[in-house]
């Protein structure tokens, strides 16, 4: 159909098509909506058996490519790559739990997880109860009803940088039959593997660490494929009981994957997150450079937080890398090779002081995101944490005068440079 007699708009389509096997180095961009099917029998095996490619929605080369590359740092089984960190979450929640089912989360996560299971998850018939202080085993050990379908929590938490014992909480959730999810978004696998550690399934914000370099948005869900049909299936009759049309069940299709089975083939497409890829691309890229990104950016935030707090102006420092930070010695069992790089600071000056601080940084940026190369700042009292009650701020370590940094790869001394010129005017005129 290609050839010079074929009208002008068929040669438009058709012509040039390139089906050349290169072996090319990077990741190649396969930017299609769909898959040519080679015959009939390819196309009906294809949606026989969920085999091969056939459409960018159900599966595709380079969104794949990038899941091994995840699911090998992360110490899983699989992965499932989606349009954002936030379909991340609900997949993940939607493959374990559904209507009349209720989950256990710690209250110090993500605000967007947050509202997804008070406003719209609650809406869908499953309830969650917060657990406020993540260290209790027993309070996790309590919320814990007979129809509890997950524990969810972060690995590294925001605001004040608390660490989740996975190994205790985990401890608690295979007692119950039930997978301990883990947002491992501010950890990065480079730092810490939940799925070493007892957890089940891992989720992430691939906008942040993951891409590092703030131009998409993308997030995965990585399981450990240890899903036991035997002892865990109570828990989760639509993966070990036969689909519809007496089709064979997911865990005996599928086995201990059933768990990310059942979210790449039902869950991510039918709810329809998925990622562009030329987004995934992105973000394989930028896996490729976590390691160093996340080296860089733990040694930057340490020396940035121990200068933070040998100020007169700065009330605390909420860094799980300095010795004063209550889970110091936690981190050490479960952080290697740094602290991370977001944490949290209090000015004495309250509200008018932060306005001032957001206002007159420089080589910081004022912005909502983390994990970018870049060094970023926000105010969460007035920003991400403005619904909450001040109660509830005072329980988050959220202030009026706290603030968020997210430290970049730049060269440290521009950061602090920055800092002191904000925080110290005084010294500056003199200068
Ligand atoms: C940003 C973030 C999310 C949501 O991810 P998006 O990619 O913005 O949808 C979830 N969890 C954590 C910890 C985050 O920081």
């Amino acid at each position: 159909m290609t050839d010079d007699t074929a009208g002008f708009t068929t040669r438009a389509v058709h012509a040039g098509r390139s089906q050349d096997a290169a072996s090319s180095r990077a990741t190649p961009i396969y930017l299609t909506a769909g898959f040519e099917f080679e015959d009939f029998d390819h196309a009906a095996h294809h949606f026989g058996t969920g085999a091969g490619f056939g459409y960018t929605r159900t599966g595709n080369p380079t969104v794949h490519a990038v899941e091994r590359q995840i699911a090998a740092l992360e110490s899983g089984a699989e992965a499932v790559l989606v349009a954002s960190g936030q379909a991340a979450v609900v997949t993940a929640l939607l493959t374990v739990a559904g209507a009349g089912d209720h989950i256990v989360s710690s209250t110090h996560i993500y605000e967007g997880s947050r509202g997804l299971f008070l406003d719209n998850l609650s809406r869908l018939g499953i309830e969650t109860t917060f657990i406020d202080d993540i260290a209790d085993e027993d309070a996790w050990r309590r919320a814990i009803r007979p129809n509890t379908r997950a524990l969810f929590a972060e690995s590294i938490s925001n605001a004040r940088n608390d660490i989740l014992d996975i190994a205790a909480v985990s401890g608690v959730a295979d007692a119950a039959a039930i997978p301990l999810i883990v947002d491992n978004t501010l950890a990065t696998p480079y730092l810490l593997r939940p799925l070493e550690h007892g957890a089940a399934i891992v989720v992430h914000s691939a906008s942040k660490f993951l891409a590092g370099h703030g131009s998409v948005l993308g997030g995965v869900i990585i399981d450990d494929g240890r899903f036991d049909a035997e002892k865990a299936g109570h828990n989760a009759p639509h993966l070990v009981l036969p689909g519809r049309g007496g089709f064979p069940s997911v865990a005996a299709r599928h086995g201990g994957k059933a768990r990310i089975a059942y979210a790449r083939e039902s869950v991510a497409p039918r709810f329809g997150a998925s990622p562009s890829p030329l987004n995934a691309f992105l973000i394989g890229q930028g896996v490729e450079t976590l390691g160093l990104r996340v080296e860089r950016q733990s040694r930057n935030a340490l020396d940035v937080a121990r200068w933070l707090a040998a100020q007169d102006a700065v009330e605390s420092v909420d860094y799980v890398g300095l010795e004063s930070h209550p889970d110091h010695e936690l981190a050490h069992r479960y952080l290697t090779g740094g602290h991370g790089s977001i944490f949290t600071f209090t000015l004495r000056g309250g509200l008018e002081a932060a306005r001032d601080f957001v206002e007159r940084v420089e080589v910081f940026t004022h912005m909502t995101h983390i994990g970018d190369v870049r060094s970023l700042v926000l105010h969460p009292a007035t920003t991400s944490h403005s619904h909450r009650s001040d109660h509830e701020r005072e329980v988050l370590g959220v202030r009026p005068g706290t603030l968020r940094l997210s430290i970049g790869i730049e060269d440290v001394s521009d950061l602090i440079a920055d800092l002191a010129r904000v925080l110290e005017p005084a010294r500056e005129t003199v200068a």
